[in-house]
């Protein structure tokens, strides 16, 4: 992520609501909501009171043989708000780790289930996947900028194809290609069942891959599949958690359950670094039974009581704010403003799940023509001299803004990104 060629980075120096202050005073529109995490806009009353209040109390202790109150009444909220059978929970603290627990409970519980499984060892992912930057989350990725230097050091997967059908060359018309994807994915599974532990899938949407979005009934299809072969599915919902597609999670849009879900980015509304992976009693029991089957893990600021207060505090603002009952017209402003952009001449797709936004540029669409690489990043320089913050990944431009975002604040989002996006292709 450091590129150290960039340009100078702006210096933030203050927020309110969607706006980011830089130290000269100049405001701009984030539109990226702080890198996926922000939830209710910036400087929220209610989440800064409650980090004061923990704060007057206690700002951490451990939670390795000992427990604290934010910790449990958080872990029973989440248990409340999460799929049903998803009842225990383990925290940690950034999406990575919550993605590694989920690798090695998974890997365990097919060593220790009642009727042991010792062959199941591997993971299958999708390509394009991003599961986080520590080894074991790099290893079921799929992002060859990102991961490919550190080919030697990951443990081997099982790569099915996303159904990202603009680039997948396997038909002429998007159904036929998608069919060519599910079909792959069936067979792979059929092949491979046998050795796999779990199915790790970002549900919907994979998010640092280029905001790939999947159609409707194939995260079920995936339950479906590893329910046949008898492998857990993993929900990494830490960019996709948390009302960024609408509902609550992901996996409730195909009222899917995982086995182990995955939660971090907007957990503490983008306040503190906390993350959470929940599992079912089923594999909850798998590590009863003696220190052999214990789950040896642990990180220092695990559970952290200010983390913990935000993610409580967040959770309360979504009850009084009624903001995911408020976000369907949100979502539908977005649509249609975006939807006047998709005839434009260089914009190749544009993919949306309820907030999260992927606007793929191609310089000739239909024959496949790219522009040079850093043509997203230079539509997002120039969104950001018109006042609002957007990254790319590659020459996707991508557009998150938090949920409590206004719909004057998203016609503004979406003309900065639409004039830049105009005035860049028309340079080249
Ligand atoms: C961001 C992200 C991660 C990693 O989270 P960190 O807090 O950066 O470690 C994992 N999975 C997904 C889907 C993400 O978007």
């Amino acid at each position: 992520m450091a590129d150290m060629a960039e340009d100078p980075p702006l210096v933030i120096g203050s927020a309110e609501g969607s706006w980011l202050v830089d130290t000269d005073s100049n405001r701009y529109l984030d539109g990226v909501s702080s890198m996926w995490t922000n939830v209710h806009g910036h400087h929220h009353p209610t989440i800064d009171d409650a980090i004061r209040r923990q704060l007057d109390l206690v700002s951490h202790s451990t939670l390795l043989g000992s427990a604290n109150a934010p910790s449990i009444i958080l872990a029973e909220k989440l248990v409340e708000i999460t799929p049903d059978p998803l009842c225990w929970v383990f925290y940690s603290d950034n999406g990575a780790t919550s993605v590694e627990i989920a690798l090695k409970m998974a890997f365990q519980y097919q060593q220790q289930r009642p009727d042991p499984k010792p062959g199941k060892t591997k993971f299958i992912a999708l390509s394009d996947s991003y599961h986080g930057d520590t080894v074991g989350a790099v290893s079921v990725g799929g992002i060859p900028i990102f991961h490919s230097t550190y080919g030697p050091l990951l443990f081997d997967k099982i790569t099915a194809p996303a159904p990202y059908l603009l680039r997948c060359g396997h038909g002429p018309s998007y159904d036929e290609r998608y069919r060519w994807c599910i079909g792959e994915l069936e067979r792979l599974m059929e092949s491979h069942g046998d050795e796999l532990a779990a199915f790790i899938i970002e549900p919907l949407m994979q998010g640092a891959g280029g905001m790939i979005d999947h159609r409707k009934g194939y995260l079920r299809h995936v339950r479906q599949l590893c329910n046949e072969h008898d492998l857990l599915l993993i929900a990494d919902e830490v960019a996709v958690g948390f009302g960024k597609t609408g509902k609550m999670f992901a996996c409730d849009q195909e009222e899917v359950v995982p086995d182990l879900i995955c939660l971090a980015k907007g957990l503490t509304a983008g306040y503190l670094p906390l993350a959470a992976t929940l599992t079912t009693d089923r594999v909850y029991e798998a590590f009863l039974g003696g220190p052999e089957k214990t789950f040896y893990h642990g990180h220092t600021f695990t559970g952290n009581q200010l983390g913990c207060a935000a993610a409580l505090a967040s959770l309360e603002v979504f009850g009084a704010e009624r903001t995911l009952e408020r976000l369907a017209a949100k979502t539908g402003h977005l649509a249609s403003g975006l939807g006047k952009l998709s005839e434009h001449p260089h914009i190749a797709e544009i993919r949306r799940q309820g907030v999260m936004v992927g606007i793929e540029l191609m310089r000739s669409v239909e024959d496949m023509i790219e522009f040079p690489p850093d043509t997203g990043k230079k539509v997002c320089r120039r969104a950001r001299d018109l006042g609002v913050i957007v990254r790319p990944l590659g020459n996707v431009v991508v557009l998150m803004p938090p949920l409590s975002v206004t719909l004057e604040e998203i016609d503004l989002l979406v003309d900065a990104v639409a004039t830049a996006i105009d005035q860049v292709t028309g340079e080249i």
